[in-house]
């Protein structure tokens, strides 16, 4: 490979466009209807000073809305230095194309400001946080139904938290400003669940996908996630997350991949070891009875089943996809694949999940918070007592006419009404079950290849469905 030829970069924005010129073939779509589906609607590029210790500090921000066929808009925050435009419009599009996929009303968005929240201190965290907010207030980019924010890549509950009390400063009279962000903590709103949601959800699409023994005998493996090497790179929220619930499922993770490197050990890792062993050090390197890796990337090369990228995108790119020993890739991060290397796993029967479908979990749960926040009240707070009392009956019943007690603990658990988070997991469960069925039934009936075809062309088809709904294309 010659050097020129390595150093080329794409634009992550034209890697998305790619995959979504790729699934417009197999629809018979007006190019002028096309076109308004793949362009941004709103790009909001800022730049506001901060002071940071005795430093006035140009800050260089984002927020874009790619599109207002639903509203609001809806997409993460990302705190980090690579923050752009391109990456931030290629985000916010993925976003309009999830929310398609697991049928949550909303178009897609995508925030970011350009900086490095290690680096900095908690109250300038808060400081740019604060400021980026009213900036987004002073241009009507955020609000209940315009746009509504959430966590992303180095941003959680905290900033949330933060968006949130600006805003309602700034909006006092706003009696839905809890709906302007979610992913905020369960005492200013939030919703439980919401944390593990991506995660979780993640864990949900590839249990289906190896649940089904006509996809698992087509790439040599066994029905079921027991005994499934796993191989998870970033333990962010969304990777830490997914990894504790293979493990909970009885897959054994094999590999863990962080900034600073790699460790692996083919019996197994155990998840919250690593973790205790990271906050204790500082790293996940030196794990007792690991090995360590020291060129993180070479994590991704090691044989596995499943391998799930959780971090930064294009980490997959031509010139490792060759390599890559995984049966199956779940793509935890978003655009973790380029379009180059995402033919060669095609030619190599590689199966992908994509993160349009994939990692939609966060935004489900987000949208369950929303509605939450909307409508005022705790999910299971009408019914919980009521399907409580309704059991008793009902096993009192039974008790009679068997002439036989139920043990107490049964008994507790057949009583039990659903909490929050009973039906908040149970909504994401079969978003993602049903989301999985939706594209591999089009897959299936069209002869589409791929797994990412199939999901945007089902997108695609649920956007235009709206457009005509509104009357927009007659
Ligand atoms: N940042 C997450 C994503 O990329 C969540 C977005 C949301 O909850 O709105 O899907």
């Amino acid at each position: 490979m010659s050097k020129k030829n390595q150093n080329k970069t794409y634009s992550f924005f034209s890697c998305i466009e790619k995959n979504f010129d790729k699934a417009a073939r197999f629809l018979s779509i007006e190019k002028g209807i096309l076109e308004q589906i793949k362009a941004c609607n709103a790009v909001y590029r800022m730049h506001f000073p901060v002071k940071i210790g005795k430093k006035i500090k140009v800050i260089e921000a984002y927020r874009v809305q790619h599109s207002h066929h639903k509203l609001p808009c809806k997409g993460g925050i990302r705190y980090s230095t690579k923050v752009n435009q391109d990456e931030i419009m290629t985000l916010a599009a993925l976003m309009t194309y999830k929310c398609a996929i697991v049928d949550v009303p909303f178009g897609g968005a995508k925030g970011g400001i350009k900086m490095d929240p290690q680096t900095l201190s908690v109250e300038n965290i808060e400081k740019i946080t604060r400021r980026y907010t009213s900036e987004l207030i002073k241009k009507n980019f955020i609000g209940p139904g315009i746009d509504v924010p959430a966590p992303d890549y180095g941003t959680g509950e905290r900033e949330m938290s933060w968006i949130f009390d600006t805003f309602l400063s700034l909006r006092p009279v706003e009696v839905d400003a809890l709906a302007c962000v979610t992913g905020k903590p369960i005492s200013q709103g939030g919703v439980r669940g919401r944390k593990e949601a991506t995660g979780l959800g993640v864990f949900y699409g590839i249990r289906e996908l190896c649940r089904l023994k006509e996809d698992m005998f087509s790439v040599g493996l066994d029905v079921g996630l027991v005994g499934k090497r796993v191989i998870i790179q970033g333990l962010g929220n969304v990777g830490y997350h997914a990894a504790t619930f293979f493990h909970e499922a009885g897959a054994i993770i094999i590999a863990l991949a962080e900034r600073e490197g790699a460790i692996y050990n083919k019996k197994g890792l155990n998840v919250s070891d690593v973790i205790f062993h990271l906050k204790n050090t500082g790293s996940i390197l030196n794990f007792p009875g690991a090995k360590n890796i020291d060129n993180t990337e070479k994590a991704l090369e090691l044989e596995c089943d499943i391998l799930i990228p959780a971090a930064l995108e294009n980490v997959i790119h031509k010139n490792n996809a060759n390599c890559i020993q995984a049966k199956i890739i779940g793509e935890a991060a978003n655009g973790p694949i380029t379009p180059e290397a995402d033919e060669i796993l095609e030619k190599r029967g590689v199966i992908v999940v994509p993160d349009i479908y994939l990692n939609a979990g966060g935004v489900t749960v987000s949208y369950f918070e929303w509605l939450k926040n909307l409508s005022h009240v705790r999910y299971g707070r009408m019914e919980k007592r009521f399907s409580e009392n309704m059991n008793a009956e009902l096993l009192q019943v039974i008790e009679t006419i068997c002439r036989k007690k139920i043990l107490k603990e049964e008994k507790k658990m057949i009583l039990r009404g659903a909490r929050e988070i009973d039906l908040v997991r149970s909504g994401l469960e079969d978003t993602m079950i049903s989301g999985f069925h939706k594209i591999r039934e089009l897959k299936k009936s069209t002869g589409i290849k791929n797994m990412r075809t199939a999901a945007f062309v089902f997108a695609i088809k649920k956007i235009i469905d709206s457009y005509e709904k509104l009357g927009i294309f007659p």
